[in-house]
């Protein structure tokens, strides 16, 4: 079993920002990035999409893996030891807190490894509904981030759906209507579960419509090769009827599942399961246990709040283990 001072576990950009600073600050983190952990590869949400544009200091947009390739590079550049597994088990009972890997996580298996402090930062996954053409047009009409996607070029002027009927797809359709032609939300339900006043504001925006008792039954489009949606068959929930609509944007607002299972009842999680952090902060309810990015985050959820949570656990933690006495100070100037 070997112990480190600090261990990280995820692999987005909340986790690698967190690791560049540990790192830099000469405290030697580990951290483990998953073999498809939740089924996500090692990177995070963002190897899983094109372009990102919206990340400062990319002028012409980056590739999102490619974006990660980088923070990864950027993390391993200054010393942070890179492990391809995934944490399987975390013991916070007491200290040091103990953890183990996939597949070596029995009950009389030693842990691989003890830290004195932990950062969470194993993000969340944008809940799917595997319709039909789902997989297919994935990034190619369908996304479950309006605020990152809805300004590419083909969403401009084109009939756009939002599928949700909470305050996210509310927000999400008001934001999409800058860009499409109009915006239709299918409402499963008779109503909306949004705030009162989302609610009023959507039904009262001249380029969105809400379709009540209404779901999506499969996504259509060109037939090539990462061709792109144009149309999506809607059902009835109440009458049954099908028909075909067009369709250019897919936006889910079906809500985020985030990867919390590891420290459910061992620190604090809101009703929704995100780990609950002492605003401003990176602190749960556990001394030494910090979290960053998406898996505390129901409110953004973007790449450069991550990293900006990320910086923020890192300071939090150097903070907490020189409290320890565990920070290196600055060696004697002869
Ligand atoms: C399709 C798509 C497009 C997006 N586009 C943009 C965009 O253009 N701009 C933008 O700002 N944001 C975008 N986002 C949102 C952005 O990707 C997230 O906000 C950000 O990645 C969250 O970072 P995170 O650090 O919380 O970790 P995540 O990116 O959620 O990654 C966490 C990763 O940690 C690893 N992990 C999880 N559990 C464990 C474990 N037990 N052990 C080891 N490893 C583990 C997994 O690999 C997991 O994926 C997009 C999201 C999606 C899904």
């Amino acid at each position: 079993m070997v112990h480190s001072k600090v261990v990280i576990i995820g692999s987005g950009p909340g986790a690698h920002t967190a690791a560049v600073y540990l790192a830099r600050a000469e405290l030697k983190p580990v951290l483990y990035e998953g073999m498809l952990a939740n089924g996500t590869a090692a990177g995070g949400q963002l190897t899983t999409t094109t372009d990102v544009e919206n990340f400062p200091g990319f002028p012409d947009g980056v590739g999102g893996a490619e974006l990660m390739d980088k923070m990864r590079a950027q993390s391993a550049r200054f010393g942070t030891e890179i492990i391809t597994e995934t944490i399987s088990r975390l013991d916070l009972s007491e200290k040091p807190f103990k953890m183990w890997t996939e597949w070596s996580d029995g009950p009389n298996d030693a842990p691989a490894r003890t830290a004195d402090a932990v950062i969470i930062a194993t993000g969340a996954n944008a809940r799917r509904l595997n319709l039909p053409g789902e997989e297919k047009y994935w990034q190619n009409g369908i996304s479950a981030c309006a605020v990152c996607d809805g300004a590419v070029p083909i969403f401009r002027n084109k009939p756009l759906y939002v599928i949700g009927g909470g305050d996210s797809a509310a927000e999400e359709a008001m934001f999409l209507a800058k860009y499409g032609s109009h915006v239709t939300v299918l409402v499963r339900r008779d109503k909306l579960r949004a705030s009162n006043i989302m609610a009023e504001r959507l039904l009262a925006h001249p380029k969105c419509t809400v379709r009540f008792n209404t779901v999506a039954t499969e996504v259509i489009g060109d037939a090539k090769p990462n061709g792109l949606m144009s149309h999506l068959r809607v059902k009835d929930t109440v009458t049954g009827a099908e028909e075909i609509v067009d369709a250019n944007g897919l936006f889910y607002a079906v809500g985020h599942d985030p990867a919390s299972a590891l420290v459910k009842g061992q620190i604090d999680l809101d009703e929704e399961q995100y780990i609950v952090t002492k605003p401003g902060t990176s602190y749960t309810s556990l001394e030494g246990v910090f979290a960053c990015g998406d898996v505390q985050d129901k409110r953004y959820r973007q790449a450069i709040t991550s990293a900006g949570s990320g910086c923020v656990a890192a300071l939090d933690t150097e903070k907490y283990l020189s409290e320890l006495g565990d920070v290196p100070q600055p060696k004697e100037k002869i």
